[in-house]
């Protein structure tokens, strides 16, 4: 049986080497611009409409990609395509496929998959064939949403619950997002087909998030449309600059200032850490710039571990001398044959 070739590439218009992200972003794009609920009686952007989301279907999953993708990149959209010798035996595990389209596209039926994808993934037991006969509704997974959120280092310590209140865009629940309700002008969005909300959570912060780490709030993102399920929501997390630490990671860092003899003749001395203060041994012979590393001190990491704090070693040496200081100093100059510049 020969079926026409799809370009999922070109469907999607985007490169053969794109990345996920890079297919989600296409394919939201397209979906929402061929998306039936706003291009009601265009059977043109209907179908559009199904490529895109059979596209995406086979792109977003790495193993069917690959599938694709052994087919080589000689192939002209609208080809005549026969699947190579033996792909017929080859069985397909959809595995999570149902659950995904369902996802997205909670009422699509079975059959909105071309003949060139069941010659590539097979049919699904039936359920593909029967299509014109199917009953559509149209149904689409909401947005997902992405807020920024800064907080304090103790808190990426400790981990926290924070409120925040986010303004969200939702395809306006009243006319479905068409803009009409009946003939005139949707009066709960004013026609745009859109409608505002801010919404307030709860989100709670798990102990040693790094800078730029990310929270996922499942199902909290845009409403979904037609029955679809909702977005997720994803919080990225900052971490303020510290008066004392800095940060790395799950590790910290923290300058720590020392008298001449304290280097010298080594010391313990006790420095702030974030749990409070704590001893350090600072060996005799220290030097300026030396980091100490303080294992263990830094922020958690998963499975009981924890990043290291390290601790910089800066010595200062007092602006004003007492008589006797700097008689013991003039001393020690005479006495000492240490050169700090020999070589
Ligand atoms: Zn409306």
């Amino acid at each position: 049986m020969a079926v026409k070739f799809r370009d999922y590439y070109d469907i999607l218009s985007i490169n053969r080497d794109a990345g996920d992200k890079e297919i989600h972003k296409a394919f939201r794009k397209l979906a929402r611009k061929y998306h039936p609920d706003l291009n009601p009686g265009d059977p043109r952007a209907e179908e559009k409409f199904k490529e895109v989301n059979e596209a995406y279907e086979v792109l977003r999953d790495p193993e069917k990609r690959k599938r694709y993708d052994t087919l080589g990149e000689n192939w002209k959209a609208g080809q005549d395509f026969t699947p190579p010798p033996g792909w017929e035996e080859v069985h397909f595990d959809f595995g999570d496929m149902g659950n995904a389209r369902e996802d997205f596209f909670g009422g699509l039926g079975g059959g909105g998959f071309s003949d060139f994808f069941n010659a590539i993934f097979g049919n699904r037991g039936g359920f593909g064939t029967g299509a014109a006969t199917e009953p559509r509704t149209w149904s689409m997974r909401g947005q997902d949403v992405e807020a920024e959120m800064t907080i304090t280092l103790e808190d990426a310590f400790r981990g926290t619950v924070k409120s925040i209140s986010l303004r969200s865009q939702e395809v306006c629940s009243s006319c479905g997002g068409r803009g009409i309700s009946g003939n005139l002008t949707c009066a709960a969005c004013q026609g745009k087909g859109v409608a505002s909300s801010v919404r307030a959570y709860e989100v709670r912060i798990p102990p040693g998030i790094t800078d730029g780490g990310r929270i996922r709030l499942a199902g909290q993102g845009g409403a979904g449309s037609g029955g679809g399920p909702a977005g997720d929501l994803f919080i990225r997390v900052h971490i303020a600059p510290h008066p004392m630490f800095r940060l790395n990671g799950h590790d910290i860092s923290a300058t720590l200032r020392v008298a001449p003899w304290e280097a010298a003749l080594g010391a313990k001395i006790e420095v702030p850490t974030l749990e409070g203060n704590s001893t350090l041994t600072i060996p005799p012979g220290t030097q300026s710039g030396q980091r100490l590393r303080m294992r263990g001190m830094g922020l958690p990491k998963k499975k009981g571990e924890r990043g290291d704090q390290y601790v910089e070693v800066r010595i200062v040496v007092p602006r004003q001398l007492t008589p006797r200081e700097r008689e013991l100093f003039v001393e020690l100059s005479r006495i000492s044959r240490f050169n700090p510049r020999k070589n």
